[in-house]
């Protein structure tokens, strides 16, 4: 067997219809907790999964649809919950156990090879943590809910997560890995924190993959003693921006070290654009006065650009910099952008209605929808990554929004056998039926009823 065909049939394990099988799997393996359930669990999560996939507008919409053959045939879904039944149910749901679902879905973009190609440097792979708010209300909230108090007394009710995904800056797809909620804990008065939920995601990370090697990438915020420490307690490399303004110490260390010429540079001359690039390093500095014992390794990037107008960023890392890793450690650090672009505007802005609220609950449901939202994300990331079909179809429609709708459309109106022939409906056209045949039906249905 050729390589080739070998990796073809690995990565027919990441195709859609293959990835939601996967998932079944595995809600399937989820305790019943109910006495006399009137609808699966492992259905009512699939329910969840297949909204999210064919992206309905609302779970009205969704409960809504007539009970068809595709429902079946491409989410093994034999019937559908009301809208009523499927909240009450996700909302018992655990959200915990939604984290082997991510996990799987991992194992089988390893084994195909897809994330080979994610490697960056040092032979680890680049994980960009963000927190970002998926819900807000001044009237819904549930136990988890954190509050903000507003100078006019009024409160608002929220739910944040901490989103981890792999990124590699030659590539616009990103793998989703379990996130962290940033929530209100149970039994906790107080509200949760992002270096709280890091911490977490932390340690459930090395516990889902005690040996990946990984460069966690973040903004400026996560540039604190406490979290660099909880990074390098994980035995995981970073790369994190900082501000000259939030991290004063770090910088006068950085200009003494320009005044006494040990400061280390590479520079560029951009002939095609007229730019000139500049990554200036130095090694060993402290994160700040009162932690001098946490060091971490400086990176200054000053770009000119042709009209003259300069650019500079600036991180922080563990690992030793170099003259011949410097330009790729800075490209690590921009790369961090994607978590916002290719992400949280995606959920947001390219029909996945990210920060829509399908439901909230007493308990878990506000998460558990995020969480499979997410996984809805994942499982189509990975197509745009490694399908050939859904390239083709995503070509042909030119958006996203346009290629989800049709998908909406085609899932109505015609019989299929899997999410793949849609997608080769899409890409190649379906085969309609002749004008001739659907005349003799009308025709016929006429003589039957006069
Ligand atoms: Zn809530």
């Amino acid at each position: 067997m050729s390589q080739t065909t070998a990796t073809r049939r690995l990565r027919r394990h990441l195709h859609f219809d293959a990835l939601i099988r996967l998932a079944r799997k595995r809600f399937d393996t989820f305790p019943e907790q109910r006495r006399c359930p009137s609808y699966p669990l492992t259905d009512a999560l699939t329910a969840g999964l297949a909204l999210f996939s064919l992206k309905d507008p609302s779970l009205l919409a969704f409960c809504g649809r007539a009970l068809d053959h595709n429902l079946y045939s491409v989410f093994g879904l034999p019937s559908i919950p009301s809208d009523t039944q499927m909240r009450e149910i996700l909302d018992e749901v655990q959200p915990d156990q939604l984290r082997p679902v991510f996990k799987d879905a991992f194992r089988q973009v390893q084994r195909g090879k897809i994330l080979e190609d994610y490697v960056f440097l040092e032979g680890c792979y680049l994980v960009a943590l963000d927190g970002v708010e998926y819900f807000c209300s001044k009237k819904v909230h549930c136990d988890h809910c954190m509050t903000r108090t507003h100078k006019n007394g009024t409160v608002s009710y929220y739910h944040q997560m901490l989103g981890a995904v792999i990124v590699h800056p030659d590539f616009a797809e990103v793998i989703a890995l379990a996130p962290e909620p940033i929530q209100r804990q149970d039994g906790q008065t107080k509200n949760d924190c992002e270096r709280n939920a890091a911490r977490r995601w932390l340690k459930q990370f090395r516990k889902d993959h005690p040996h990946l090697p990984v460069i966690i990438t973040e903004d400026a915020l996560s540039s604190n003693a406490p979290h660099i420490r909880d990074l390098l307690d994980y035995h995981v490399h970073f790369i994190l921006g900082v501000k000259e303004g939030d991290h004063k110490y770090l910088f006068e260390q950085y200009q003494q070290r320009l005044e006494a010429n040990q400061v280390e540079a590479v520079h560029e001359e951009d002939a095609a654009t007229g730019a000139s690039r500049s990554w200036l390093f130095v090694n060993d500095v402290s994160i700040n006065e009162s932690n001098q014992e946490v060091l971490v390794n400086l990176l200054v990037y000053v770009e000119v650009d042709a009209t003259g107008t300069t650019h500079t960023w600036a991180w922080v890392t563990d690992l030793t910099l170099r003259a011949d890793n410097v330009q790729q450690v800075a490209t690590g650090g921009r790369t961090r952008w994607r978590i916002e672009n290719e992400t949280f505007n995606t959920l947001k802005n390219q029909g996945y209605h990210f920060e829509h609220n399908y439901g909230h609950g007493y308990k878990h449901l506000a998460e558990v929808f995020a969480l499979l939202m997410l996984l809805a994300f994942l499982i189509d990331q990975v197509q745009q990554k490694c399908n050939a079909l859904f390239q083709k179809a995503w070509d042909k429609k030119g958006s996203k929004s346009a290629l989800w709708e049709t998908v909406r459309q085609v899932f109505a109106a015609f019989e299929v056998s899997s999410m793949a022939e849609i997608y080769q409906g899409i890409a190649f056209g379906f085969k309609r039926p002749t004008l001739k045949i659907l005349i003799d039906q009308a025709a016929e249905s006429q003589n039957n009823t006069s």
